[in-house]
């Protein structure tokens, strides 16, 4: 429970959920050809499903033109404030949830099995958000099942996240994030990085840390409905994701890759 009171984040080891093969299934699904993944695009916000890109190419240009020139930095900071492309799936229909009005619209011709990969590394997570608020209210005081009936709606993001090879001199001008300070909105969010590094959370003192990637680790941050449901007990606490510490610079002068992947129940 310490983590949950004082930082609001912990790891998660030895927890037998394995991000591995969703890891392997995201990587493909990035890599399919941009008019692919803009078939089903993330615009109705209710339903928050869908691609939602960042014009990859144009930033390549944009910077290649436009090297050591302030104002376009800024201006592409202005226009792309984060430099990532995402998948959101929600909850499809049967499991321990009701259906929803909202489909996701997966890429099945151009990616057999990719929906079916995905629904069944969401059920992997999905118990294992039951087994974590059974055990945060156990660290509570509260009988193991207390939190059961406040968590039936399913509710839920799984969020793919690409976060492309990127100008290692955009990246570190100052200011420049890879993802904007925020809180989250849900219970826990279960997050799977990379060992590239950038995660950081918010002290109470303003300060940012660094949530370094353990291998095999996942990390777990509560989100504002723990805090308010605990009268603030449980911190939801600001996080974002800067310049990758770890990642290695390529000779081209980019940042490598990096691939992550978030789940969020609300
Ligand atoms: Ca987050």
């Amino acid at each position: 429970m310490k983590g949950f009171t004082t930082s609001g984040f912990l790891y998660l080891q030895k927890s037998g959920l394995s991000p591995t093969k969703a890891y392997d299934w995201s990587a493909k699904y990035f890599a399919l050809p941009l008019e692919e993944k803009q078939k089903h695009p993330n615009t109705n916000k209710e339903a928050n499903r869908g691609y939602s890109g960042m014009g990859v190419e144009k930033v390549t240009n944009l910077d290649l033109d436009l090297k050591d020139d302030e104002t376009a930095v800024a201006k592409l900071r202005a226009m792309i404030p984060d430099l990532k492309e995402s998948l959101e799936i929600g909850s499809d229909a049967g499991g321990r949830y009701p259906a929803k009005p909202f489909k996701n619209h997966y890429p099945d011709s151009a990616l057999p099995g990719f929906g079916a990969a995905m629904n069944e590394f969401y059920q992997q997570c999905d118990d294992l958000h039951h087994t974590l608020l059974s055990a945060i209210a156990e660290g509570l005081s509260l009988p193991p099942s207390f939190f059961k009936e406040y968590i039936t709606a399913g509710d839920h993001v799984l969020r793919l996240l690409h976060y492309p090879s990127v100008s290692a001199s955009l990246l570190k001008q100052e200011g420049t994030v890879r993802a904007g300070s925020h809180t989250d909105y849900g219970t826990v969010t279960l997050l799977f990085q990379d060992m590239s590094g950038g995660l950081q959370a918010r002290s109470p003192d303003g300060s940012w840390q660094d949530i370094p990637p353990i291998e095999d680790a996942i990390v777990i941050n509560a989100g504002d409905m723990l805090q308010i449901w605990t009268n603030d007990v449980i911190k939801s606490t600001h996080h974002r994701v800067v310049s990758p510490p770890n990642a290695k610079v390529r000779d081209d002068g980019n940042y490598s890759a990096r691939y992550s992947i978030a789940v969020s129940w609300f």
